[in-house]
Order: C-alpha cells, then structure tokens, then sequence
C-alpha cells in the first residue's frame, strides 16, 4: 500500500463527512422507516460511480458492492441509519427540524463515514482485493434491523465473509478523540427484554383472605429475582438484571388479579445470559407457585454479545496504526453493558467492531440517547480511515 496513503485522504475528506453528516443530523428518521436517510445514501453511492446497489432491504436498508480489480474475499462494512424518540436540546445550527426525533446515538456520523470509506475505496478499485458490501442498516436501536436484513438475504450475492463495523461516541473510556478504541474480548452485552405476569385471584381489600394476591406476589418475584446477580452468577462475571416497569392495580380497596413487571437482562458470555434466561424463569415460577397464584415469563431476545474475532481484531490494529499512528490505537477499559445488533452479524462471519471516540472533554459530552448529545466532527475522519484501510488491507497475510 505504499503509494496510497489513506491518512491523508480521509483527512482531506473530512469537511465532506461533517457535511453529510450534518444533513442526516437535522432529517432524523426512526426504526425500519429510514426513507429519506436511505434515498441520500443511494444517490450519494451513485455520484461516486457505485452502480451495484440494492435497496428495500428490510425495508429501507441499503446494500451495494464495490469490486476490486484484484480476486479475494467479500468485507461487510456496516453502518447503522436510524435515529431516536427524543427531542432534541442541543440549540446547534443543524439540529432536528422533526420535533420529537433526533440523532442522538451518532448513527447520523456513522453513515456518514461509511460514505466516506465508500469514497476512498471506489477511487482505489486497483488495489482492492476481492470487493466490499456497503451494508447501510435501518432500525439498529430496536435490535432488529440487522436480523431483519440477514433474513432478507444481506450478505448472499456476493456471500459476505468477515465483517468491519464500528461505534462513536463517548461510550467508552481509555481512549480520546482522534484515537481508535478496540477490545480483545467482548466490547458490548447480549441485551434480552422480558415480561412478568403474576396471575392471582382478585377480590375486596377487606378480605384478602379470599383472595390470591398479586402484587404481594409480585413484590416476591421482585426481591428474589435481586438474587440471582448476588448470590448465583459468579461475581467474575458481569450481568445486569433491571426491572423497568412494575404495573398492577386500580384502587386502594381492590386487590386485583393480576400484575405486570417488564424488564431487560444484560451478560457479556452466552454461558451468563442463559442462566439469567433459566434463573428467571425458575424463580418467577417457583416463587408464584408457593404463594398459590401463577406466573410466567416471554423473553424478547436481543442481539448476543459483540465478541471480535481474534485475527480480526489485530488486522484492526494494523489498519487503525496505519490512520491514527499505533500508540493511538488503545484498548478500552472494559466493556459496556449497552446492547448492539451489530452482534447478529459478527454470529454469521468473523468480524470486528471497533470504537470510535468523538469527545470533546471539558465537561460538554452528553450520554447516548440524551436530548444533548453530541460528537466532535473534526475526528469523523478518523473512522472513514480505518474501515478504508482496514478494506484495503485485512486480506494482506
Ligand atoms: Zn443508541
Ligand atoms: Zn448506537
């Protein structure tokens, strides 16, 4: 690769990133319904000469192949599109003109990069080996978007065989802006939604001896399932057991008959996540039982854990060393326990996702998913680099 230089391109690329990126800032579009963010995405591909272009996947997913003029391997490059519920806060020039929905996880700066990485590659087409599959992802914050456009045949034609993706932001700590972040074991939790029903026998308030009470049950369901972090799983492994919701009732003399909890699991091993999955349900069952009422639980499964594949992630290093310099390629400081579907693809071919982060320090970064959240674009180019070089170069040994 010696006479392309990747670092400087997508330097020079960088006031075009914030540009792109700025637009789908202010046009945010939710879930599956990702219309208008895809229709920019295609006719950006289209100017750049990419003619092998796929859309309608799961919706509006887009999918498009560049292909190298030398014989090798396909590399899945995934973005997520879609934006969130929130309304946003920031007061920035470019903030949302949809009142109720914003960009406010940074998938906005993530098209934006892959287009940017979609640029550079179709103007090295004589270096490419094999080809890459632009994957443009809808709904990624429900955890369904990716399921959804595997099932729709996303890395068939050409067959998809190892997998780069990445995540900006302030998720992550060890590293700053303008360095790459990676991980050498899991980098995000499997995430499972679940729902409780207690079913009782509802009566007078006054007779609760006639009854089967379900909140009473519920409250028991509640303290015991507290126990399965603390006194089953092994403290050397994390897990997250919340429950969100807790709903039952309708007056103050009325036992009723029933009673609702919703909550989500979190573990970084399949091996966690299934014990949390039977721990729940025996005690939910077992505990309703000895009360005399019933219960159940429906799990929502999310994405498993995102785990990079070894020899992934040192091609990684390469390739980031290559745009950012190696000693500013550091691994985080652990995992978090946030969720990404981007875990159903990394399931299908080995892959590695990576951490992007876009800080600005002093106190002015806001979470993910906050009415304030924002990204430091003067490092949009960072990302655009590594998936350039890492296309560009993964197949080397
Ligand atoms: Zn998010
Ligand atoms: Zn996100």
């Amino acid at each position: 690769m010696k006479d392309v230089n990747i670092r400087e391109e997508a330097g020079k690329l960088n006031a075009q990133l914030v540009e792109w990126r700025r637009h789908l800032h202010a046009h945010p579009e939710l879930g599956f319904d990702t219309v208008e963010t895809a229709a920019f995405v295609v006719e950006r591909l289209g100017e750049m000469g990419v003619t092998e272009i796929r859309t309608g996947v799961a919706k509006n997913g887009v999918a498009a192949v560049i292909r190298g003029d030398l014989p090798g391997k396909v590399l899945g490059m995934r973005a997520d599109m879609d934006a969130l519920p929130v309304r946003e806060e920031t007061g920035l020039p470019f903030a949302s003109t949809v009142d109720g929905r914003m960009h406010a996880c940074g998938h906005d700066a993530h098209t934006a990069m892959l287009l940017g990485a979609a640029r550079l590659l179709t103007a090295h087409r004589d270096k490419l080996k094999g080809a890459v599959k632009l994957i443009f992802q809808p709904s990624e914050e429900t955890g369904s978007g990716a399921p959804a456009m595997i099932a729709d045949g996303v890395l068939e034609n050409p067959k998809v065989d190892a997998f780069i993706g990445l995540h900006t932001g302030n998720f992550w700590t060890g590293v700053d802006a303008g360095e790459i972040g990676y991980s050498n074991g899991p980098l995000m939790a499997a995430a499972d939604m679940f729902t409780i029903t207690v079913t009782g026998k509802g009566g007078h308030g006054a007779t609760p001896h006639r009854t089967i009470d379900p909140i009473a049950i519920g409250c028991q369901i509640y303290t015991t399932l507290q126990t399965i972090v603390s006194r089953e799983i092994s403290p050397l492994a994390p897990a997250v057991l919340t429950i969100g919701t807790f709903q039952s009732g309708s007056a103050g003399n009325i036992v009723p008959p029933d009673c609702v909890m919703k909550g989500t699991l979190r573990a970084l091993t399949a091996e966690t996540r299934k014990e949390l999955q039977d721990r729940i349900r025996g005690i939910v069952e077992g505990v309703a039982s000895a009360m005399r009422g019933s219960a159940s639980v429906e799990f929502h499964y999310g994405p498993p854990p995102t785990t990079n594949a070894p020899e992934m992630t040192a091609k990684l290093l390469r390739a980031a060393g290559a745009v950012v310099g190696p000693e500013h390629v550091r691994e985080v400081d652990e995992p978090t326990m946030g969720g990404e579907d981007m875990a159903f693809f990394l399931e299908k071919a080995p892959g590695v996702f990576f951490f992007h982060p876009s800080t600005f320090g002093g106190g002015r970064d806001y979470p993910h998913h906050h009415p304030k959240f924002d990204l430091n674009e003067d490092v949009l180019w960072t990302g655009t680099g590594t998936m350039a070089q890492f296309a560009l170069t993964w197949q080397d040994d």
